[in-house]
């Protein structure tokens, strides 16, 4: 299938999009872009990587083009684009600005951790299309700087990681300020009762779309699991860098400590890597995540919520230095390799005390992921005694166990028999 078949009326938009290198429509341009074009709501279960970004924002700039209103001389907001974090924002202003190019539309980004006089600025000037993280648009719109009446296409994107970060208050005070006349578009990798009771309220009998199955990971990535002690996580990775010639691999941890404590560990093998995680400033995450893609550095250290909406484009290899605490941020995070049909690898490395998380992954997966033992990586062999069920004690805590349950028979056998 190609671009100009999916019903696209101004023809440079699909030039623009050829001239972007995207030869076809990726699956959820194909099924999306349609459903927009003809104005209904939209419920799309897509993760990061599979073209979600064209596949909303083609169609709506198609719409604004057509649209008579495009030639009101005072421009207002038409479109809103919600997503969860500062990179995100980023990404999809990027995107929007090239996909607009020569469209005389203009967009403004507005999220956290950077000037909020420049953002107003740019707001002032006026804009056709807002892309905006909910607390900073709140900001904005709380001091007047922008007007949301006139919004016809609302697009939340992520929305399961919205909601993950708590931004459903936000949300809610967003759209108490909406048009009720508008088109609304909501993407989220994974359904969860929570995104689908927000759905049932945000959307008017929207068409659905579904890229792979929901709650699955891409065809492409092939999913390693190595089970290693916890002490030989770092060796295991630095070797599986080296021997395996990695130029470019995202490691997600659980703790920003441990994303700071592994780029130190990393470096003292020899490898380039830097961390990125709440508490860097805005321009430190910036310059960490161009390092990383102009190939300064060979190993980005994130956690969930950092990484959420980095566009790495040919990401190679993803590894779960930590197995995620749920289940979902499985599916994001291997989400990060495999992109628009490409061949991926995601690597996660568990030991023993992260054991009990591999169960809810696979429920939700349905399936195993492959599990092999690294030669000079076996874990130890724990005892029957140390897996005394789910979640699994620390082994350190089951050697106390076992201390006291050796006292409790030299104390049992030398006392009375209990009844
Ligand atoms: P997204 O899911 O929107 O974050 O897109 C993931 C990556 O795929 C981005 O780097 C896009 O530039 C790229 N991409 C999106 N659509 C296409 C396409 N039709 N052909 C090739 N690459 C694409």
């Amino acid at each position: 299938m190609l671009f100009r078949e999916l019903g696209l009326s101004t023809s440079f938009l699909c030039e623009t999009v050829e001239q972007l290198g995207y030869t076809e429509p990726t699956p959820i341009q194909s099924k999306a872009i349609p459903q927009v074009l003809s104005g209904k709501d939209l419920l799309a279960a897509a993760q990061t990587g599979t073209g979600k970004t064209a596949a909303f924002s083609l169609p709506i700039i198609d719409q604004m083009l057509i649209d008579p209103i495009a030639q009101d001389s005072e421009k207002k907001v038409r479109c809103l684009v919600l997503v969860p974090t500062r990179e995100l924002a980023q990404q999809v202003y990027e995107a929007m600005v090239s996909f607009s190019k020569d469209t005389g539309l203009r967009c403004v980004a507005v999220y956290g951790g950077t000037s909020i006089k420049a953002q107003r600025d740019a707001l002032k000037l006026g804009c056709d299309i807002v892309i905006a993280t909910p607390g900073r648009l709140l900001d904005h719109h709380h001091c007047g700087h922008i007007s949301l009446k006139h919004i016809e296409h609302f697009v939340l994107d992520e929305a399961d990681r919205m909601l993950d970060m708590g931004f459903k208050p936000d949300i809610q005070r967003i759209l108490r300020n909406l048009n009720s006349q508008r088109q609304t578009l909501l993407f989220s990798a994974t359904f969860t009762p929570q995104i689908k009771a927000l759905a049932y309220k945000l959307l008017n009998q929207p068409a659905e779309v579904e890229v792979a199955g929901k709650n699955s990971t891409a065809a492409t990535v092939k999913e390693m699991l190595y089970p290693v002690d916890k002490q030989k996580k770092t060796a295991l990775l630095a070797y599986l860098i080296g021997s395996r010639n990695w130029q470019q691999v995202l490691v997600f941890t659980k703790t920003k400590e441990g994303s700071d404590q592994l780029v130190k560990e990393l470096k003292l093998d020899g490898i380039k890597a830097v961390s990125i995680n709440g508490d860097k400033s805005q321009g430190a995450r910036t310059k960490a995540l161009a390092d990383f893609k102009s190939g300064q550095v060979r190993a980005l250290i994130a956690t969930d919520v950092a990484a959420r909406g980095l566009d790495i484009p040919q990401l190679d290899q993803v590894v779960n230095f930590d197995m995620p605490f749920k289940a979902e941020d499985y599916v994001h995070r291997i989400g990060r390799t495999g992109r628009a049909g490409r061949d991926g690898l995601a690597v996660s490395l568990m030991s023993h005390d992260q054991e009990y998380l591999l169960a809810p992954i696979e429920r939700l997966l349905d399936r195993r992921i492959p599990q092999e033992w690294l030669a000079g990586f076996e874990p130890s062999p724990i005892s029957e005694s140390d897996n005394p069920g789910s979640p699994r004690p620390r082994r350190g805590r089951n050697r106390d166990k076992q201390k006291m349950k050796a006292k409790l028979k030299i104390h049992s056998g030398r006392g009375k028999k209990k009844s």
